[in-house]
């Protein structure tokens, strides 16, 4: 459902994604891991053109990004960020079904719906009135968790979704995803929670240097091939 040929992201002169492939197939859940400035970020959000690639191609959902299609894609991808950028000004539920309407042109009455079965997925239906200034950094995301998910996203996309939040908020928010992943939603998630990728992933992907440095089934968190990821692994513990 995602296909990333030979993928190549500048800021300037420089490149931080350096010829990166990957194939991810209809539900599948893919973790992402490497060390601070591997280029995780910017591989994530160059899929969508947040950033734009300086070179390769993307295919998701059978759409080639690009111009013509990046509105489509962006309404085919669900994204979640580590800083969960919700409106403080806007209610949790208007915060979900605002973007519905705004973007999807989904209509007012149908995008509530979607919003309060999006704030159920995510066990926060109580919280629809609340500001999110109200809620603990766990809930926030898990409403930006709601947003991305009443999009009915073919591919959820979340960057490092628990490295803002207190140790004790991490696990709710894990939890979270753990029963999404269950429901077949194919998924790019950059983690560090181990336990969360042996848990859900179907493979783990390791970043370094703006490249793919190695990459397999879970089973490699346990016996990574490479002395590179071995000693990442081994600084998480
Ligand atoms: P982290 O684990 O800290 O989030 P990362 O693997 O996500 O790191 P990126 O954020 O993709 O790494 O950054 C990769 C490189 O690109 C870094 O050297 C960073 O300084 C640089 N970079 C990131 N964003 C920008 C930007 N907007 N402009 C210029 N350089 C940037
Ligand atoms: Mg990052």
């Amino acid at each position: 459902i995602v296909s990333v040929e030979n993928l190549y992201v500048a800021y300037g002169s420089q490149d931080v994604v350096k010829g990166v492939s990957l194939r991810v197939s209809q539900g599948e859940k893919i973790v992402i891991m490497g060390p601070s400035g591997s280029g995780k970020s910017t591989f994530l959000r160059s899929l969508i053109w947040l950033v734009k690639p300086r070179e390769g191609r993307v295919v998701i959902d059978g759409l080639e990004v690009g111009p013509g299609t990046l509105r489509e894609v962006r309404m085919r991808v669900g994204f979640v960020f580590q800083h969960y950028n919700l409106f403080p000004h806007l209610k949790v539920i208007q915060n979900i079904a605002l973007p519905l309407v705004k973007i999807h042109n989904v209509p007012p009455q149908e995008a509530l719906v979607r919003a309060r079965e999006a704030l159920r997925l995510v066990g926060l239906e109580d919280k629809a009135d609340a500001y999110p200034l109200q809620l603990s950094g766990g809930q926030q995301q898990r409403v930006a968790i709601a947003r991305a998910l009443a999009k009915n996203p073919r591919v959820l996309m979340l960057d490092e979704p628990t490295s803002a939040l207190d140790p004790e908020l991490v696990e709710e928010v894990l939890q979270v995803l753990e029963d999404i992943a269950r429901r077949g939603t194919t998924m790019l998630i950059v983690t560090h929670e181990v336990d969360f990728a042996l848990d859900v992933a179907d493979r783990v992907v390791f970043f370094e240097g703006g490249k793919i440095v190695e990459e397999g089934p879970v089973d490699i968190l346990y016996n990574p091939k490479t002395e590179r990821f071995r000693q990442f692994l081994k600084r998480l513990h």
